[in-house]
Parts: C-alpha cells; structure tokens; sequence
C-alpha cells in the first residue's frame, strides 16, 4: 500500500507535532513514518512524507517537504517508543544477545558502514502501510529498492528497532551536518 492510496489530510510540521503530542497524552494507538523521497511508499517522488497515523481515530495527517526534519522526527519517535529508543550516541553499545543473529541488522549494519543510502519502515500490527498485517514488522529499502530482509514478530521487536534507530539518526546526522 502506498500512501497516495491512503486516505490522510495534508498538514504542516507544526501541527504534525501537536497531534503526535496530543495522541500521545491522550494515550491514543499512534505511530509515525518518515517516507524519504525515494521511498517505494511515497506518493509524491521528490518529496519527504513525515506520516502521523492514528488507528484509534483513524486520522492520518502528511507534511510534505522538500526538507527531512530530522529533530522534528526524533521528537517523535521518542514520543512514540520512549526516550531509550534513541541512546543518541550512535555508538550502537548495548547490542542485545537477541539482535545478534538478526539478518536485517546484519544487512543495515553493513549499509550504514559502507554509508549506502538505507532506510527502514516499523510497522505496528494495525498500520495501513503493514504488509504483515497483525504483525510487527520492520523492511528495509536500499537506494530506492526493498531489501528481501523483513523482520516479522509477533511481539515488539524494540531492541532491533533501538539499533536501527540509532545507527539511522548517526547516518542521518552525518548527511546533514557533514
Ligand atoms: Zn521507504
Ligand atoms: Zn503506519
């Protein structure tokens, strides 16, 4: 499913911020995407997508921008996993016996070292992006293509998602401050 085949309403950072915000008060079923521009989800190639989707309300609101808002996102996502989803060190320290034998971090790991272009997509049990749907799930696209690694879990896979998380930002930080 791709977001131009979902029904959202366009909106603008700020106010993406407040209903994360709200959502998040009030205690909602929420989460967050980012689509980058080349993203095999975006409806609007060019373009980032920050997606704040609601599945208690079944609002979905998209800021569209030419810019990746980085902090803006890392808010966010803190807002949604707590604030240990992000260590912010980017020094990965706490690899878990679990995530050892995980191909997709195997894969991401690789990536982020050789510094290709990647991104992930987590996926809540009812997201309307889910390919799995009922699951968690987590895929990765590398230089505009979807990798043949998803992860499919019947419970959350938070220490995976902390590592890619952190090895995500560490790169994204890099692109942006050079
Ligand atoms: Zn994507
Ligand atoms: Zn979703």
């Amino acid at each position: 499913m791709k977001l131009s085949g979902v029904k959202h309403c366009e909106a603008t950072l700020d106010e993406c911020v407040a209903a994360a915000e709200r959502f998040a008060t009030r205690g909602d079923n929420w989460h967050n995407h980012v689509l980058k521009p080349d993203c095999v989800l975006n409806a609007r190639p060019g373009l980032y997508a920050l997606v704040i989707e609601n599945n208690t309300t079944g609002e979905i609101l998209v800021c569209y921008s030419t810019v990746n808002h980085i902090d803006a996102e890392q808010h966010i996502v803190k807002l949604r996993h707590g604030d240990a989803i992000l260590c912010g060190s980017g020094a990965t320290a706490a690899v878990s016996d679990e995530t050892d034998q995980e191909p997709l971090l195997d894969r991401i790991r690789a990536l982020a070292l050789e510094q290709t272009d990647w991104h992930h997509h987590m996926y809540f049990p009812d997201c309307v992006f889910n390919p799995n749907p009922g699951q968690w799930s987590i895929s990765l696209e590398a230089q505009g293509q979807l990798e043949d690694v998803d992860l499919v879990s019947a419970d959350e896979p938070f220490d995976v998602l902390r590592e890619i998380e952190d090895l995500f930002f560490s790169g994204e930080r890099l692109k942006r401050d050079g």
